[in-house]
């Protein structure tokens, strides 16, 4: 072995894909070159200089005990660090291999709590590449999904139709580190989607890993060979995604393949569809600013485990269809939210286990010591204690039975007994020097410490001995590093020691000597502990080896018990807060009374609300002033149904929810882009999204979509997409909107209905009664459209120049009169319904296009041109066609606006050129102005 260590290192390093090489050196792992750089300034490492062949190189160095720590921040910064351990030829020369390389998403030793997701993406072969063309990479599928947390064994995989639906995935688990198959790799919109919503690192693992046979093979000699049919794993590109990470997971040689114990294959019917967006919206696990704290998972999370808190968090973002499991879940929380004693027991119990899943994966990996098998025998040892509980008791009748008896009982008092035998009470943190094991345990074991013993015992009575036999009274027998045993005699005495001494070193007061016999009883003790730190070993990875082989085992019984833990969680919440337990129903209705929103709830004097949606009313347009409680009124709505499918209590006096397929939520760009987030274009984007994905099952929020736009751009967007979401979806829809103008939709659009978050005043609806007033919110949601512009008055109320907030009100009346649209029915007849702002009534209303010849005409007028359209000249003919609905007292007796009115009605649109139409709109529009406000009341 000519080469020298750096040039070894350097080779290393030139084989391996990792951004770090941690090579052993002795008792050190060492960094050399641009390594050693690169570590000493991210962990403040020293550097020191290593010299070889002639060339000096930065080098530094941790400890072997070290290790873990420093990998673990390198890795948590983002890095790749392979580990070459160092071994010995039959020539006893040292080489080193890479025996490991530690990703994010193959750390075994974390200390979060939190599930750490590997992640695998592909894509269909590029045959659909040309569907990118329409709408993004939305319409690029089907993918495979594979999700893997290396630390629990959990593992999942799926297959999903569009980007939309993969990205809705990946930000459910939030992997830690991303396998992108070969036809991701080079989609640059799906992987700066992925970027933006995950925070994992993307790996580009070997593309032949995703081959459909390769993938296939690893995942029949993972689970075998029939497994890939018996577990449902019939999508191809699910295969692939899994096999991938079977084979990274193997590559990086983390050793955790034997606890990856099952595959779980699901699909989009078995749970709630939530997209990316909603999840964030709805602020599950945390809030739009990223942060957990005030997250509905922070708020609801009352486990008293990790493994609890993990499986809480998967519930929360994984909420099912499945009414039978959603009424076990509820069954057992209403028992336990009763049985508050039972409850406080439980809990405690649960509290002194430990994660079994985690610990299954560490012993698999075999870097689980002494103590964590302890603490697999500790958490056993509960599973009697908790089942007692359950089954001796008040509980006994609830599904929480059916859960406790899950688990093989037997086989993990049979684990529990063994571990117990084995493991002695307070064992070494290593693993290598003895005393790991209980006496009893090992036959050859026990000879080995009972010769220990003696040969101790007879060294402890060797100074007496001496003393008695040569009459020397300063004799004692020690042990150092340096001589080993020996035998000190004071100098005064050293001169009478027999010859059998032989002398090894003088010391200013004492001789000190050994014996042969000394030298043999030494070379024994030391023999036996050697013996004993091997067989010691030998025997604790045998132990370990049996708890790995019981990893399934410890995960039947972690879950159990984590899901216990969860509907205590949530029993306690429901207990503490007054939730009640909603009653589940076929889709379609969603009926909640007295709701209040779970977060808001905590930190407010909150208001409840009612909310009833079905058949004949399921379009709900929500007005109110900004501030007025729109958003939370329209969210609370969205957690409920969300709640109760994740098998919650839910904050209300009583709620009947249907069971959606999935819930959508769109929260206009304005609000979005006050955090940074968004662009109207996204906002399109997601629009079209939902309005391609919900369905007649769905629940869909939309809170003041189209806002990100000119006013005339947006109300015609959120027109169209309320006659969309009504005639050809379907679903339940709430929709939040400041466009006044909606509201009369209800009119057209049977199902829509109108409710306004109630304001101070509001009865009189008098636009001018709240100027100047401050606006007092009440929180009630009411029946019926809000009829004031709240947005100016609260311009006003912020301080905005009375002159600007005149003009604004100007300015509004204007566009009120400019407006023609038409709402589409959703039955009958094909023919367009117009909706008409009456400027009499200050109001729309509608009359058939059939009546008007121009209707199209001058629908498609009013686009093409600006602001100032001319659709006011429609607006005029027809307010005279059916001013017997206008209401009495109105502006429309001013003769300037008889005179306007008039002049549009004797105008030809058909005929005027465009800039002659615009001229007379404008001086309309400047008689209009002068026009004292409209009195409506
Ligand atoms: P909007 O969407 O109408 O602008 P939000 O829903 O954002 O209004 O609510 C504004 C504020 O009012 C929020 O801070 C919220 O906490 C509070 N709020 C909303 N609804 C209620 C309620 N029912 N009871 C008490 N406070 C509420
Ligand atoms: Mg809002």
């Amino acid at each position: 072995m000519a080469q020298g260590i750096v040039e070894q290192f350097l080779s290393i390093k030139a084989d391996t894909d990792a951004d770090l090489l941690a090579m052993q050196c002795g008792d050190f792992y060492e960094f050399f070159a641009d390594d050693a750089e690169l570590v000493s300034e991210e962990l403040d490492l020293t550097v020191s200089t290593k010299s070889s062949h002639g060339s000096s190189y930065p080098m530094a160095g941790v400890p072997l005990s070290e290790l873990t720590p420093y990998m673990k921040a390198l890795v948590e910064r983002g890095y790749t660090v392979a580990v070459a351990d160092q071994f010995e030829d039959d020539a006893g020369d040292f080489y080193r291999e890479i025996t490991r390389t530690v990703t994010p998403g193959t750390l075994i030793e974390t200390a979060d709590s939190n599930a750490q997701y590997l992640a695998a993406i592909v894509r269909a072969a590029p045959a659909t590449q040309s569907a990118t063309a329409d709408g993004g990479s939305d319409g690029a599928g089907p993918y495979g999904l594979a999700f893997a947390d290396i630390t629990t064994g959990q593992f999942l995989a799926c297959e999903v139709d569009t980007a939309g639906a993969a990205l809705a995935e990946c930000y459910r688990f939030a992997p830690v580190e991303l396998l992108a198959g070969p036809a991701v790799r080079n989609d640059d919109e799906l992987l700066s989607a992925l970027r933006e919503r995950t925070d994992g690192s993307l790996t580009l693992h070997a593309t032949d890993a995703f081959a459909p046979g390769r993938a296939r093979h690893a995942v029949g000699e993972q689970f075998g060979s029939e497994t890939a049919d018996s577990i449902g794993l019939d999508s191809t590109l699910a295969v692939q995604a899994a096999g991938a990470i079977l084979s990274y997971v193997a590559e990086t040689g983390v050793g955790v393949r034997q606890s990856m114990t099952r595959l779980q294959t699901y699909t989009a019917d078995d749970h709630l569809t939530l997209d990316a967006t909603t999840q964030r919206n709805l602020e599950l696990v945390e809030t739009m600013h990223g942060d957990s704290e005030g997250s509905l998972l922070s708020v609801i999370d009352h486990t008293e485990t990790s493994p609890g808190g993990r499986l809480l968090r998967e519930w929360l973002t994984r909420p099912r269809r499945d009414r039978d499991e959603l009424d076990r879940r509820l069954d057992s929380i209403e028992t336990l939210a009763s049985a508050a004693l039972a409850r406080q027991r439980l809990r405690e119990t649960l509290g002194d286990g430990y994660d079994l899943e985690r610990l299954a994966s560490r012993a698999a990996s075999g870097s689980a010591g002494a103590h964590q098998l302890l603490a697999v025998r500790e958490t056993l040892a509960l599973l009697p204690v908790l089942a007692d509980e359950i089954t001796g008791g008040e509980l006994a009748d609830s599904p929480l039975s059916a859960i406790i008896e899950r688990p093989d009982r037997a086989a993990a008092a049979d684990l529990q007994e063994t571990l117990a035998t084995a493991l002695a009470e307070d064992p070494p943190k290593t693993v290598t020097q003895g005393g790991l094991f209980r006496a009893g345990y090992h036959e050859e074991l026990d000879e080995l410490l009972e010769q220990h013993e003696a040969a101790l015992a007879w060294i402890d009575g060797l100074a007496d001995r001496i003393k008695s036999r040569y009459g020397l009274s300063h004799v004692s027998v020690s042990r150092n590093k340096t001589d080993g045993y020996y035998i000190q005699v004071g100098r005064s005495q050293a001169e009478d020691v027999p010859d059998s001494f032989s002398h090894v070193k003088t010391l200013k007061n004492s001789k000190r000597f050994v014996t042969d016999e000394l030298a043999e009883r030494e070379r024994e003790i030391l023999r036996l502990e050697e013996r004993r730190g091997e067989l010691e070993y030998e025997l604790f990875e045998v132990l370990r080896e049996r708890v790995a082989e019981q990893a399934a085992l410890l995960q039947d019984v972690g879950r159990a018990l984590a899901e216990i833990d969860v509907l205590c969680s949530f029993a306690t919440h429901a207990a503490g807060s007054n939730w009640c337990r909603p009653e589940l129903a076929a889709p379609g209705t969603l009926d909640i009374d007295a709701g209040r929103h779970p977060v808001v709830e905590q930190t407010t004097e909150f208001v409840p609300n009612n909310l009833r949606l079905d058949g004949e009313r399921g379009f709900l347009l929500v007005t109110g002033p900004n501030m007025s409680g729109k958003s939370t009124y329209m969210r609370q709505a969205a957690l409920i149904t969300l709640l109760a499918q994740v098998g919650s209590f839910v904050p209300a006096r009583a709620a009947t929810v249907g069971v959606v397929d999935g819930i959508y939520t769109r929260v206009g760009a304005l609000d979005e882009l006050a955090q940074g987030r968004s662009t109207f274009m996204v906002e399109m984007q997601e629009l079209s999204n939902i309005l391609h994905s919900a369905t007649d099952e769905s629940l869909v929020i939309l809170d003041e979509v189209g806002r990100g736009t000119a006013t005339y751009d947006g109300i015609s967007i959120a027109w169209a997409a309320t006659e969309y979401i009504h005639n050809q979806i379907g679903c339940h829809c709430l929709f939040a909107t400041h466009y006044h103008e909606l509201t009369t939709l209800a009119e057209h659009l049977d199902r829509v209905g109108n409710v306004h978050v109630a304001v101070a005043g509001d009865a009189d609806g008098d636009e001018t009664h709240t100027e100047g007033d401050d606006i007092t919110f009440l929180r009630t949601v009411q029946e019926g459209p809000t009829d004031r512009s709240y947005g100016i008055h609260v311009a006003d109320l912020a301080g905005v120049p009375t002159p600007v907030v005149s003009r604004a009100r100007d300015v509004l009346g204007k566009l009120r009169d400019e407006k023609a649209i038409e709402a589409k029915s959703a039955s009958g007849s094909e023919e367009p319904t117009q909706a008409v702002f009456d400027l009499g009534t200050g109001s729309f209303r509608s009359h058939s296009a059939s009546e008007t010849a121009e209707t199209a005409e001058t629908a498609e007028t009013a686009q093409s041109t600006n602001a100032s359209s001319p659709a006011a000249t429609h607006t005029g003919e027809t307010t005279t066609q059916q001013s017997a609905t206008a209401t009495n007292g109105t502006a429309a007796d001013d003769p300037e606006i008889q005179a306007v009115i008039a002049a549009l009605k004797s105008t030809n649109i058909a005929e005027t050129p465009p800039v002659e139409l615009m001229t007379k709109v404008q001086s309309w529009q400047a008689t209009l102005a002068d026009v004292e406000p409209t009195q409506t009341d």
